[in-house]
Parts: C-alpha cells; sequence; structure tokens
C-alpha cells in the first residue's frame, strides 16, 4: 500500500518483521518540479497531494543504515518532510542539476554523525561534482561549514552497508547514468535507452522505480507508453514511476496503468521482505 508519510519513529524500523529494505520516494517531480513556476495548468493548480511533485530522490533503508540516491534542490525539505535523521552514504545517478543540487544540505549529517559522507557514482559523475561544487572538494575554508564528502567512482559491484550495490549502465541522451540495484530492488532513472548488458543486470528486481516522464517522446527520457513497455519486460512485482511531469494528473492516470505498475508520488514508502 502507499501512503503519504511523516517522519516515522526509528523504534518502527525495528522487530521481527524487518524488511530486507523499505524505499521513500523522496521526489516524484521532473527537473521543475510540480507545480511549474508560473504554470495554471490542471496539474498545477490540483489540490491533489500526489500531484505536488518534489525533484527526484529516494532513501533506501537497509539493515544496516541508510542511504540516498541523488540529493535534489528539494533535499533539504525532503529530509524535515520525511524525517530523514541519518545519511549513511549517497549514489549519484548523474550530475544533473534535479539530482545534485541539495548537496550542501548533506553538511548536516556531517555535523550530526561527526565524519565525512562516502558518495559513490561513475568517474564522470565524481569528475563533473568536483567542477559544479569547487569550493566543496577543493582545500581551504576549513571548519567553515562545507560538506565532507568523500567521491568514490565506480563502475564493478561494491559492498556498501552490507549489500551489494550493482551500477547499471543506461543512456540519457548522449549522456551515460546509472541505475543501481540492491538485493532485489533497482532504481533507474532519467534514461532513455538500456542495453541488453545492464537488462541483464535487473533480470529478477522485485520493487522497482523507474523515470517516466510524460505522455509525449522525449529526446532523452522514456515517455510514458516506453516506461511501460520497458517495466514489463523487467517484470517485477511491483513497479513504481518517477521524475513525472506536470502533464499527467495522478488520479487520473492511476486508473489506466497495467497490474504492477503505479506512479509513484513524494513519500510513498515500500519495502522488499
Ligand atoms: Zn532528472
Ligand atoms: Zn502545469
Ligand atoms: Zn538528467
Amino acid at each position: 500500500m502507499s501512503t503519504i508519510a511523516g517522519p516515522v519513529p526509528a523504534h518502527a524500523l525495528r522487530g521481527p518483521s524487518l524488511p530486507a529494505l523499505r524505499l521513500t520516494m523522496l521526489g516524484s517531480g521532473t527537473s521543475t518540479g510540480v507545480p511549474v513556476i508560473g504554470c495554471d495548468c490542471a496539474v498545477c493548480r490540483s489540490e491533489d497531494p500526489r500531484n505536488r511533485r518534489m525533484r527526484p530522490g529516494l532513501r533506501l533503508e537497509v539493515a544496516g543504515g541508510s542511504m540516498i540516491i541523488d540529493t535534489s534542490p528539494d533535499f533539504r525539505e525532503q529530509a524535515l518532510r520525511f524525517g530523514i535523521d541519518k545519511v549513511d552514504a549517497v549514489l549519484y545517478t548523474h550530475s544533473h542539476a534535479d539530482h545534485v543540487f541539495g548537496l550542501d544540505d548533506l553538511r548536516i549529517f556531517n555535523f550530526r554523525q561527526r565524519g565525512s559522507i562516502p558518495c559513490f557514482g561513475s568517474a564522470e559523475t565524481m569528475g563533473r561534482m568536483r567542477q559544479i561544487f569547487t569550493y566543496v572538494f577543493e582545500g581551504g575554508q576549513e571548519g567553515g561549514g562545507k560538506p565532507r564528502l568523500e567521491l568514490n567512482a565506480v563502475r564493478a559491484p561494491f559492498d556498501l552497508l552490507g549489500e551489494r550495490v550493482v551500477p547499471v549502465p543506461v543512456g540519457h541522451g548522449e549522456m551515460e547514468v546509472f541505475g543501481f540495484r540492491v538485493g532485489r530492488f533497482a532504481c533507474v532513472t532519467d534514461v532513455n535507452f538500456i542495453s541488453e548488458e545492464s537488462f541483464d543486470l535487473l533480470a529478477g528486481v522485485e520493487l522497482l522505480v523507474l523515470s517516466a516522464l510524460r505522455y509525449r517522446p522525449h529526446p532523452t527520457h522514456f515517455s510514458l507508453a516506453e516506461s511501460i513497455a520497458v517495466a514489463q519486460r523487467i517484470g517485477a512485482r511491483r513497479t513504481l514511476l518517477t521524475h513525472i511531469a506536470h502533464d499527467i494528473d495522478h488520479g487520473r492516470l492511476l486508473l489506466d496503468l497495467p497490474p504492477g505498475i503505479e506512479l509513484g508520488h513524494d513519500g510513498l514508502v515500500a519495502t522488499v521482505d
């Protein structure tokens, strides 16, 4: 079941029926967010809270800790709204602004946790982050309130917080982006091409988060129809669509999706047992 979740007390995560992985969708919107600034379309004016979409991000809670996938410009608001009190690691899909511009707000977790936070992504993404956030990764301003982050360029599967994390390279226009698989969960966002090798890496996933931008085709993102076809090929028990633009009305579309495929929304919680 999907719910709009508020902060969840830590004790709720313990106990005999602990899920293997608990996902919170921090943001379900495309790069503009929804509502779009200055837009008076029906979705942007909608009072359905599921049509209010922050920029994309996920929290994954596993037995070994809590990881975030992407720090959007809305990361601070997401952390407050969904009760993020700990960030043990961050996985970066790519360096577009809607996925990284909340990076500076990670510093509060440095203060709270008294340590640096490991971040993972492709060599290209890590290189771009060094350019975009020069002030963070250059020396100087020590003790001046900068985030303390360790950038790790990865390509092969690696172990993190007791889980095997598998980078899944996919195409986003001209750019290569990483999806990530963690056990029987995977997330693939900002994608318009998946190779046969990467489909193989996604085989057997039970819970999938997949981007689906809008009804019309787009040069760097799967449209809704393309995402549905890809979701059906991957065949997860449950697929949650994300990175959604303002032409998709949550309530209206929900009725038309095939079984096992749902529109995500901010605050949606799902588990893998
Ligand atoms: Zn994006
Ligand atoms: Zn609009
Ligand atoms: Zn992108």
